[in-house]
């Protein structure tokens, strides 16, 4: 069963800087968020709250999505044709997606089956161009 630490509060999506996102890159957020805590527990000593290097890792997601070019028809980062991470986030981010992806069915039921539909529904926009 899920525990309530593993349900406590998604903190980075309620930050200001976020508030401004369309409401689905805020629930993408929300995703990432918990996808990291769950991994952190599981892979670091977790204290109430993600190490400082989930900490990091977090905040970096945060900012590439606010920053994300598609803006609100952002793909799935998986179907991105940038991938704009850099090369050693992008190889963290994986682990966590590996680790905690099975868990988010259990613990985060709503923000995995919406992810899966994004996955599905929205199909991967072309680069986008550069003005002449
Ligand atoms: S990887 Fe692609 S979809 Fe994800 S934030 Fe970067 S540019 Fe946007
Ligand atoms: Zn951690």
């Amino acid at each position: 069963m899920p525990t309530r630490s593993s349900r406590e509060s998604l903190s980075a999506s309620r930050q200001p800087e976020t508030i401004g996102l369309p409401s689905r890159l805020r629930r993408e957020l929300r995703t990432i968020e918990a996808m990291i805590h769950i991994y952190c527990r599981k892979k670091h000593p977790y204290q109430g709250k993600v190490c400082p290097d989930c900490q990091e890792l977090l905040h970096y997601a945060a900012c590439r999505l606010e920053h994300c070019p598609f803006g609100s028809n952002k793909p799935t980062c998986a179907r991105c044709p940038i991938h704009c991470y850099r090369p050693a986030m992008r190889e963290k981010i994986r682990q966590v997606m590996r680790l905690a992806g099975p868990w988010m069915l259990l613990y985060h039921p709503y923000l995995c089956m919406r992810h899966y539909l994004d996955e599905w529904l929205i199909a991967p926009p072309e680069r986008p161009r550069r003005e002449a």
